[in-house]
């Protein structure tokens, strides 16, 4: 009998997932255990962000079997952020953990998560020790971790980990500020008032690869950036500004020698490829700054249009019987 399921459980598991077929089962079989051992009451929710494999299946079986499991439905390919942020919209837990569904994140952890979140931290961060990816995505995440947090003045050791406990005050504040496209790991560190962020183990990605390509993880680490800062934008200025002034003083300079010091047409094919080479670095800027701008008009264009950030195609809980 499970009667607590139907009162407002205290913790609140997040996962999304998409095409994670071969994940789910074993992530349950350690999950499952782990919430229970906890005495805690607890719901399981996940998303489906439009699996083209058999992850939905999976999940309603899961919603049929578990009395916590609530499963949601998107009708298309949101994105791992979205995912999280439609499952804290339904979220009813005071605690909320959020965890990748590919078995990186140990469930084991979260009784850990837990104990901190009881002693009053109302975000609990966790950093991999052990991190078990390719070379190089650890060096990208390096090099993002550091300078993410000096531009967007946060201070968050891995921002890639998603095994993260929030606390609920923390999560309305997210549901209400609908942010289109952001990291939900930075949103949560600006609002919160006593973070902690505790070493986790973590494993590599046993089944399936990761979702995110090379070109998906710059796009991911430029939102980031340009969610929480503008300093990007200022630094084309100052940029744009500095060669204007140096290829004034150029100028000056190629009149001068010509003019005052008399020297003639003897250094001309010097200075025609001294100036292609100036022309070239002109274009190059004034490229960087249009990219620059156009991701904050952009981001302007986006938050203009109200447009919904996802779209749900059904909700699956225990009892309803899914097909
Ligand atoms: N994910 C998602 N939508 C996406 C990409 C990823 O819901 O478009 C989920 C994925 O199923 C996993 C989590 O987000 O549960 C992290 O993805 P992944 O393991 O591929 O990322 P990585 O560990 O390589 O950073
Ligand atoms: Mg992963």
């Amino acid at each position: 009998m499970e009667s607590n399921t139907k009162l407002i459980p205290e913790i609140s598991i997040i996962i999304p997932a998409y095409n994670e077929e071969q994940s789910l089962r074993p992530l349950m079989a350690e999950l499952y255990p782990v919430m229970k051992d906890t005495g805690r009451s607890f719901e399981i929710i996940f998303t489906n962000d439009g699996s083209r494999d058999k992850t939905l299946e999976i999940l309603k079986e899961f919603c049929a079997t578990y009395g916590e499991v609530k499963v949601i439905d998107f009708c298309g390919n949101y994105g791992q952020h979205m995912a999280i942020m439609a499952a804290f919209e339904q979220a009813k837990g005071s605690k909320i953990i959020t965890l990748d569904a590919d078995l990186q994140n140990p469930p084991k952890e979260i009784p850990r998560l837990i104990e901190e979140m009881d002693k009053g931290h109302d975000v609990v961060g966790t950093y991999r020790v052990g991190r078990n990816d390719p070379i190089f995505r650890k060096v990208a995440s390096k090099y993002v971790n550091k300078t993410t947090n000096r531009i967007a003045k946060l201070n968050i050791k891995d921002y890639g980990c998603m095994l993260r406990g929030y606390d609920r005050r923390i999560i309305d504040i997210i549901n209400v500020s609908q942010e289109n496209s952001t990291f939900i790991p930075a949103l949560a560190q600006k609002f919160a008032t006593n973070p902690i962020e505790i070493p986790i183990a973590h494993r590599s990605r046993e089944f399936g690869d990761s979702k995110y390509s090379l070109f998906q993880l710059i796009r991911l680490n430029f939102d980031l950036m340009t969610s929480f800062s503008t300093v990007p934008l200022q630094l084309v200025t100052v940029a744009g500004m500095s060669i204007s002034v140096i290829a004034f003083l150029s100028l000056i300079f190629l009149i001068f020698i010509r003019f005052a010091l008399g020297i003639h047409m003897t250094t001309r094919s010097f200075f025609s490829l001294a100036f292609d080479a100036l022309e070239f670095i002109l274009i190059g800027a004034n490229l960087l700054a249009a990219g620059v701008i156009g991701e904050y008009v952009g981001r302007i264009y986006k938050a203009s249009n109200h447009r919904p950030r996802y779209s749900i195609r059904r909700i699956y809980t225990n009892g309803e019987n899914n097909d």
